[in-house]
């Protein structure tokens, strides 16, 4: 992690893991009465967003930790549950959404992690099958090099057999992780891409090969492992490329502990559009024909998406016929132009993914 600043809420300062954070990173810790002093410091950058990459704020959630996700009623949702670790990323992929969602984004992460064990032990008592993940307003692994929150986290899961927890990522910060007992109870989950829409887009991140060999380690680990292909960018001779990363996939990495693989393409409000063109002049990333969905943000045309997404579901299913395959936020018209099946068939996009972890990851309904 390239950090050049860190601030510490003061009533956090005596937190044992200021000092651990404060010598990963090389740096001495500056207490701040209020998070406005950080985003002061973020603001005065020429470059907010960027800026607030290399500023680390550590602090409390004084909200909750788990969080209902999002999703849009207009929509199919997938109904998992965030888990809000921490904000912000090191990496710089030009499509982020993180970009517009905070005002402004600043790296941050909670210290209070004895809360969040709380609120996790809560949900393990209510004996439902739960889906958690880490990566909503975070990548789930960047936070290797200077926490062991990860760590904490597979040991809590590994300890119950109702609930799994999904750490997303695109790097390969894998070591720390590759020997816990974790019981299956938690996913490794790879973003992946064409190759070169991940080398044009994703600065800073861990290349597809990569990826995939670390996504194979794990499951060889006894991981279980998924994938996301969000965002699918479409671009002329795009589709081939994506073709080509689900041969390397399946080429790499045991079908059998794939719990699922998802399939999005390229959205985003159009708020983001502007930050994206000022922060990377020249790319052609939001210069295709976009319309308006239902939720506001732009997507390309439907028989567009449809085309990638039925094309990378054959595909896929060559290769993995009994894998959990789903669309993040598609209408049932694009499920069933493109995978043959709408979600209600299978009792929801929830019951499906619930039955994707009951089966590979070895939960007790
Ligand atoms: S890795 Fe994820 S969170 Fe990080 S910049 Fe890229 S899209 Fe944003």
């Amino acid at each position: 992690m390239k950090i050049e600043a860190l601030f510490v809420d003061s009533d956090s300062t005596a937190e044992p893991e200021v000092e651990r954070i404060a010598t990963a990173l090389g740096l001495v810790p500056r207490p701040v009465e209020s998070a406005r002093e950080v985003f002061a410091a973020v603001l005065a950058a020429p470059d907010p967003v960027g800026a607030g990459k290399r500023m680390l704020y550590l602090t409390a959630n004084r909200g909750a930790f788990i969080r209902d996700c999002p999703g849009t009623a207009h929509y199919t949702c997938c109904g998992y549950r965030i888990l809000h670790i921490a904000a912000y990323c090191r990496m710089d992929c030009a499509y982020c959404i993180l970009q517009s969602y905070f005002h402004p984004p600043v790296l941050t992460y909670f210290l209070n992690r004895r809360d969040l064990a709380a609120e996790l032990q809560a949900e393990f008592a209510k004996n439902a099958i739960q889906r958690f993940g880490t990566g909503e307003f975070t990548d789930s692994l960047i936070w290797e090099a200077i926490s062991a929150g990860n760590e904490d986290l597979v040991r809590l899961f590994a300890g119950q057999d109702r609930c799994v927890l999904e750490l997303k990522t695109k790097t390969v910060a894998i070591e720390r992780l590759l020997p816990l007992a974790h019981r299956r109870r938690t996913i490794l989950a790879w973003s992946l891409n064409r190759a070169a829409t991940a080398a044009r887009y994703e600065r800073g991140t861990a290349g597809i090969d990569a990826r995939l060999a670390a996504a194979a380690r794990a499951a060889a680990r006894g991981y279980p492992v998924a994938f996301h292909f969000d965002p699918i960018v479409i671009e002329e001779g795009a589709l081939a490329g994506y073709l080509e990363t689900i041969e390397t996939l399946f080429s790499r990495v045991d079908a059998e502990r794939i719990v699922w693989i998802s399939l999005g393409a390229l959205r985003f409000m159009p708020a983001l559009k502007a930050v994206i063109e000022r922060r990377f002049p020249g790319t052609p990333l939001a210069c295709g024909e976009f319309i308006s969905g239902l939720d506001g943000k732009m997507r390309y045309f439907k028989p567009l998406r449809i085309r990638f997404y039925r094309a990378m579901a054959q595909a896929i299913r060559r290769r993995a016929p009994g894998v959990c395959l789903y669309l993040c936020m598609e209408d049932d018209e694009v499920w069933q132009e493109a995978l043959g099946v709408v979600p209600a068939r299978h009792g929801g996009l929830a019951a499906m993914l619930d039955e994707a972890a009951v089966r590979v990851c070895g939960l007790s309904g």
